[in-house]
């Protein structure tokens, strides 16, 4: 028998709660608990120890407990980003040129463009690269995209890289051109385009989908520490607007390697996601070619699906559709974009991924591309069948309705950029898809309907952080003109809520821990100033972040 240790323990002290809030309004996303109730949340070693009516919480607590009075202001679990690019926001907005227009920048021209990359230019050691993202042709008074013409007028020193707003296209100077090799004759790869201008039968500077990357090849890797400034940067802004957990939608290898860094280093208080990325058939994701699965990592970072990306953007005309834009591109009435490889060559890369076990993400906006995704989903479960294997579409833009059909039979779940309907939903009814597609951009209501669990992104940073923003979105569908896009797709703010939060955390496996308040859950919590169920609809965008909690530790905080 061990001989008895006869120190006196503090029970109370060992069994209290770490911290307590209390006098909260609750949306829990616990189906057991009605939503918007007062109560409180005891936490313990990082997880949510208990949920209930405050005065029987306040017995959790001991003199160590902190004790978190939040004044009747609303308490969720944390935002739950299922599709983004972090760190990329914080590394563009520390080290590229702002070339958004508002609300968003401050370019309405192509002069302010050229204007903004000179000062750039100006600025940096003579030969060093000019990078610049955010334009948006269809927002410029000119609406075209700039050219190479354009950007030497900002520098013939320096090689300048500007890309589009979709992360589609992107547009070189001659001295950029030369660095990546691209010259007149040179072969378009695979998926892309080099445009060619008409007159001199030269590159006129704009690259789509696969041939951007020639020229990104060119670009030198920002040095580890520009790299750190950006990820410290990118951490502030998605704790600044309540997210707790973010998706990467698509990792490299180097990517990987320096996020892990980051966490060992003390600077991630953030929890990701990271897809790995797979661009062509012959080479795997760094997931796949290290044998990991998705799931594989702890709570901090965890490996998520294998990303492929299918198509490219519809306001970029390379979204890949059935039948043709609204608008014809260049006039051309059988053009209707393109896919990125064969169907076939799809094919082998999510058997490939699905067969070895993991969940699959296919970036697809047009209908088109949508087709070719669920036909490869559906050819590898044939081959290889598994239960619940949650595989993803990305934005999912146009989806039919015989095509979400499929999808509920198939289980294949969406993540929409719900937003579309306020950033481009003008455009796209005038422009690309036309009034009646338009108004089914981002089919939420109809994914609802057949009881398809989806999630709603922003895919940072091709536009801002903020979840609250897509919730916005989902429940008003306002356009930027103040036109409502599809009344009917629109959704209540519970279920929109659900998106970015338990649903979110469904999509990505990690339901048991994550996406909802209850006992013996990871203690990632979002207070807000007011309550997205109760305020009229319309000022949904506006509710204030006051606190984000990761694992018990808060890690923003409102000012005042
Ligand atoms: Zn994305």
């Amino acid at each position: 028998m061990k001989a008895q240790d006869h120190t006196p323990i503090v029970v109370e002290e060992v069994c209290a709660a770490d911290a307590i809030y209390t006098n909260a309004v609750l949306i829990t996303m616990d189906p057991s608990r009605p939503p918007s109730e007062t109560g409180a949340v005891a936490v313990k070693n990082g997880r949510i120890m208990a949920v209930g009516e405050a005065g029987e919480i306040a017995r959790l607590a001991a003199a160590r407990t902190e004790i978190v009075d939040l004044g009747g202001k609303t308490l969720l679990p944390g935002f739950y980003d299922p599709h983004g690019h972090f760190p990329n926001s914080g590394v563009r907005n520390a080290h590229f040129v702002n070339l958004n227009s508002p609300p968003m920048g401050p370019v309405e021209r192509i002069e302010d463009l050229v204007e903004a990359l000179r000062r750039k230019a100006a600025e940096l050691p003579e030969g060093s690269w000019v990078l610049g993202h955010g334009y948006d042709d269809t927002l410029m008074a000119e609406g075209r995209h700039p050219t190479r013409r354009d950007l030497e007028r900002a520098s013939e020193e320096h090689p300048v890289w500007i890309q589009h707003t979709s992360g589609h296209l992107g547009v070189a100077n001659g001295r950029a051109l030369e660095a990546a090799g691209i010259a007149a004759g040179t072969a378009k790869p695979e998926g892309g385009v080099i445009r060619i201008d008409p007159g001199t039968g030269e590159p006129d500077g704009v690259l789509e989908e696969t041939a951007m990357d020639i020229v990104k090849d060119a670009v030198p890797p920002f040095s580890r520490t520009d790299w750190l400034t950006g990820l410290d940067r990118a951490v502030r802004e998605f704790a600044a607007r309540g997210v707790t957990t973010a998706v990467i939608a698509g990792c490299d290898r180097d990517t990987l390697l320096r996020l892990q860094r980051g966490l060992a280093g003390g600077r991630l208080p953030l929890r990701l996601v990271c897809m790995t990325r797979r661009d062509v058939p012959e080479i795997p994701s760094p997931g796949e070619a290290a044998g990991l699965m998705t799931g594989f990592g702890g709570e901090r970072m965890r490996l998520g699906a294998v990303k492929i990306w299918q198509d490219g953007s519809i306001q970029g005309y390379t979204g890949y559709l059935s039948s043709g834009y609204h608008v014809p591109y260049q006039g051309d009435t059988s053009y209707v974009g393109y896919p990125l490889r064969s169907r076939e060559a799809l094919c082998r890369m999510v058997a490939d991924a699905h067969r070895d076990g993991n969940q699959v993400a296919i970036h697809g906006n047009g209908d088109a591309a949508i087709d070719d995704i669920l036909h490869a989903y559906a050819e590898a479960q044939k081959r290889h069948p598994r239960q619940d294997a949650r595989h993803r579409i990305e934005h999912c833009q146009m989806a039919r309705e015989d095509q979400l059909d499929r999808m509920a039979e198939m289980g294949v779940t969406p993540s929409f950029f719900v937003a579309h309907t306020f950033y481009w939903g003008d455009r796209h009814a005038r422009i690309f898809m036309g009034p009646e597609r338009a108004a089914r951009m981002s089919p939420l209501a109809s994914a609802s309907r057949r009881g398809t669990r989806f999630t709603l992104h922003n895919d940072s940073p091709v536009t801002t952080i903020d979840p609250l923003f897509s919730v916005w979105a989902a429940v008003n569908r306002r356009s930027r003109s103040g036109r409502t896009i599809g009344e009917d797709q629109r959704i209540g703010p519970l279920e929109a809520l659900r998106a970015v939060t338990i649903d979110a955390a469904w999509q990505n496996f990690e339901e048991a821990d994550k996406g909802s308040i209850e006992p013996g859950k990871l203690a990632d919590l979002v207070a807000l100033e007011e309550n997205p169920l109760k305020v009229d609809p319309l000022a949904i965008k506006d509710i204030a972040v006051l606190r984000t909690v990761v694992g018990g530790r808060t890690v923003y905080r409102a000012e005042g």
